[in-house]
C-alpha cells in the first residue's frame, strides 16, 4: 500500500526541509561508509555507493520493538542497501498496541497498517511479533523468536536498538538480539529516540544516506496517528540527527551505528589505501 501523500505533502516538505548545503558529488561518491576509529581515527572508503553491500551485508535483518522505530534508526540505510540490491527485512517484535490504563495511545491494526505503508515506501517487507508495548522481556522465547528470524533469512547483517537505550523494550531488544546473533558477521546498534541515558551512544560507523533521506522521511510521514499524537517533535529530531551526523561525516545526511562486531573482508591495510 502505497503512502497517503495528498494532505501531507505540504507538512513533508516542511519535515524534510531545504536539502542541506553538500560537499561535491565527487567527494559524496569519495565518502560511501565512513568507520570511525576510537581513536577519533577516521578511515574512509572510496568504493561509493555502488560497494556498500560488500563492506555491510547482503541479507540484511533490522529488529525493532515498534512500529517506525526501524525507519527512525535505518530507514535511509535500507533503502540504499536495497536499492543496491541487498535482500533487507524488518522484524518487529510487539504487536505494537499501546494501552495506559484505559487509555489507547496506539491502535495495533492501525499501527502495523501504517507499518506497512512505510515499509513499502522504502521497500523491504515488516514482520510482526506478539510481545506487548513495553512489556518487552529478555527471554528464551524472545531470542529465539529472533534467532529463527535471522536463520531462516540467512541474514549476514543485523541492525537492532542500542543496548543502553533508556527505553525499557529498546534495551530488551537489543539484549535479546545480541544474544541471537551468533553467525551473522555484522551487528550493528541503532539510536531511535533522544531520551537520556547515564550510558552514552557511541557512533563508530556512519551510513551516507544523503539520496536516501527523503524516501526516509515519507516513510516516516506514513505514521499519521503518531505524527499527529506526537507532532512534530520526532520527525524533528530524526531531520537533524541526521544532518548533524551528516556534517560529521562530511555529507548531506548520515545514519549513526555503533558496532557491536563488524567482519572486515578486505585487509586493514589495503582498505587504509582506497
Ligand atoms: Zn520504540
Amino acid at each position: 500500500m502505497a503512502c497517503s501523500r495528498g494532505g501531507l505533502t505540504a507538512k513533508l516538505r516542511a519535515l524534510v526541509g531545504a536539502r542541506a548545503c553538500q560537499p561535491p558529488l565527487s567527494l559524496r561518491r569519495a565518502i560511501g561508509l565512513t568507520i570511525l576509529g576510537q581513536a577519533d581515527t577516521r578511515k574512509v572508503t572510496s568504493e561509493g555507493a555502488e560497494r556498500m553491500i560488500a563492506k555491510l551485508g547482503q541479507r540484511v535483518l533490522i529488529v525493532g520493538a515498534h512500529a517506525d522505530d526501524i525507519e527512525i534508526g535505518c530507514g535511509g540505510t535500507a533503502h540504499r542497501l536495497l536499492s543496491e540490491g541487498a535482500e533487507v527485512t524488518a522484524l518487529v517484535v510487539t504487536d505494537t498496541h499501546y494501552v495506559r490504563g484505559d487509555v489507547v495511545h496506539r491502535d495495533s491494526s492501525l499501527a502495523q497498517k501504517e507499518a506497512k505503508a512505510a515499509a513499502d515506501t522504502i521497500g523491504y517487507q515488516t514482520y510482526f511479533g506478539t510481545a506487548r508495548n513495553n512489556d518487552v522481556k529478555v527471554n528464551s522465547e524472545l531470542v529465539y523468536f529472533i534467532r529463527d528470524y535471522i536463520e531462516k533469512l540467512k541474514a549476514d547483517t543485523i541492525f537492532t536498538h542500542w543496548d543502553g537505550d533508556a527505553h525499557l523494550d529498546h534495551r530488551n531488544v537489543a539484549s535479546a538480539t545480541i544474544m541471537a546473533t551468533r553467525d551473522p558477521r555484522n551487528l550493528l546498534m541503532y539510536r531511535t529516540n533522544f531520551y537520556m541515558s547515564p550510558e552514552a551512544f557511541r557512533p563508530n560507523l556512519l551510513v551516507d544516506i544523503t539520496d536516501n533521506f527523503e524516501t526516509k522521511m515519507k516513510a516516516l510521514s506514513c505514521y499519521r496517528a503518531e505524527l499527529e499524537r506526537n507532532g512534530d517533535t520526532y520527525f524533528d529530531w530524526v531531520r537533524h540527527a541526521n544532518r548533524v551526523s551528516g556534517a560529521t561525516a562530511g555529507v548531506g545526511y548520515a545514519e549513526e551505528f555503533q558496532i557491536v562486531k563488524y567482519y572486515l573482508k578486505s585487509n586493514p591495510v589495503s582498505m587504509q589505501k582506497e
